[in-house]
């Protein structure tokens, strides 16, 4: 799950981390009132939306603070396209404003879940502001990569290793280390999976501040985190995943035309490969789960359906604990309902099987069904052609 700057910002705060000092605006009504607690004549004022790269692309514009209510008005219902937004864009629903700040050095540090040594890690950039993955690409030698074990505190060698990059001042080294072991805090307490500072600035004044904040948390333990889930904006979110959420179903929309409907991850993922095999691309990853119940797939069906660059449905189901003929009853019901147009291929293996294909044989819908896999996706491909 992602958050918003502003919110990031606050939980840095709470963990004792150095932000800046701004409002977040939800309305244009809002701005002459509640910009008044910021004293600088400089500001700054920055659409909320979860995608970086926003000063680009026109979502982050310093100002005068006399011109706040005008340049406010121009920044919300703004779409903004970043490398993160994809080509349609997000539209500014809030904006924050903050203080400007003299900024004289700007670095980067995030701090991760790395699965793959179950440790922490951390990493530190002399470029900050920019997009990390080319310096880590261009300029390997900027960037430092800190592998910590999950414990409570960070070792005054771990801290070292982050920071020396940084050529800070003693003052500044007292900082970053309780902004350190703020991030790592957080990590561990919010269930965080990233949180990156970038940049993290040294101020003409000498002060270390963070001047962005992104942080995204473990989807998993969201359970136990009343207070982050709180923060979710589903505005931010892709509607057809926030449906299926309420169904329980685990849906990712993708940018191909054939729609896919199918029971376990593993199953959908070598799905979603042969589909690519034969030269189309998926439309959705879409698991119903090892017991999907006859309105959950009628759910499926409709959130399939919803979009519109769907040309051709796969389904492919294999009944372990999910019965055949009960995912049967789903699909004709759904196809009946949303009056399906587009060409159907069904592939059924395991559990009533037989009578599974019986009711769709029956059921007069135009269905295709396939012996396998690979027959079920070479026809897919073959109808939406
Ligand atoms: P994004 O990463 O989405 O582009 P940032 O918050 O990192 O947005 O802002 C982009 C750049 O704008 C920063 O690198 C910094 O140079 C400048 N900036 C952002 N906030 C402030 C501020 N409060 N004062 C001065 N400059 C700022
Ligand atoms: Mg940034």
């Amino acid at each position: 799950m992602n958050i918003h700057e502003h919110q990031a910002k606050q939980i840095l705060k709470e963990f004792g981390a150095p932000i800046t000092n701004g409002v977040v605006v939800f309305s244009v009504d809002e701005i002459e009132e509640k910009i008044k607690s910021l004293t600088s004549n400089k500001i700054v004022i920055k659409a909320q939306i979860h995608a970086g790269g926003r000063g680009k692309a026109g979502g982050v514009k310093l100002i005068d603070k006399s011109q706040a209510l005008i340049e406010g008005k121009k920044m919300f219902g703004k779409v903004l396209v970043t490398p993160q937004t994809g080509p349609e864009g997000k539209k500014v629903k809030r904006v924050y404003f903050q203080e400007a700040y003299d900024i004289d050095k700007e670095f980067y540090l995030s701090c991760l879940i790395d699965r793959e040594s179950s440790k922490i890690a951390f990493i530190s950039s002399t470029e900050g502001g920019v997009d990390i993955e080319s310096v880590a690409k261009n300029n390997p030698e900027k960037v430092v990569t800190t592998k910590i074990d999950i414990k409570n505190s960070l070792s005054i060698d771990d801290i070292e290793n982050i920071t020396k990059i940084f050529s800070f001042d003693q003052k500044q080294k007292e900082d970053v280390k309780s902004l350190l072991n703020a991030l790592n805090n957080i990590l561990i307490k919010k269930d965080a999976s990233l949180i990156e500072i970038n940049p993290l600035i040294i101020t003409k004044q000498k002060k270390l501040i963070c001047l962005d904040a992104k942080m995204n948390f473990d989807d998993n333990a969201m359970y136990r985190q009343a207070e982050i889930l709180k923060l979710r904006d589903l505005n931010e979110e892709e509607e057809a995943e926030i449906e299926a959420s309420k169904f329980g179903l685990a849906y990712i929309k993708l940018n191909g035309s054939i729609g896919c409907m199918v029971n376990g991850a593993g199953l959908a993922m070598a799905t979603m490969d042969i589909i690519k095999l034969y030269g189309e691309e998926p439309a959705n990853f879409l698991d119903v789960g090892g017991g999907a119940t006859k309105d959950q797939v009628t759910a499926a069906f409709k959130l399939i359906l919803s979009d519109k660059k769907v040309k051709g449905i796969l389904i492919n189901i294999f009944g372990g604990i999910m019965r055949c003929d009960v995912l049967a009853e789903g699909v004709v019901e759904a196809a009946r309902k949303n009056k399906i147009k587009v060409p159907l291929v069904v592939r059924l293996a395991g559990t009533n099987y037989e009578k599974g294909i019986e009711i769709l044989d029956k059921s007069g819908l135009k269905i295709l069904s396939a012996s396998d896999l690979n027959d079920a996706a070479k026809k897919i491909v073959d109808q939406i052609k």
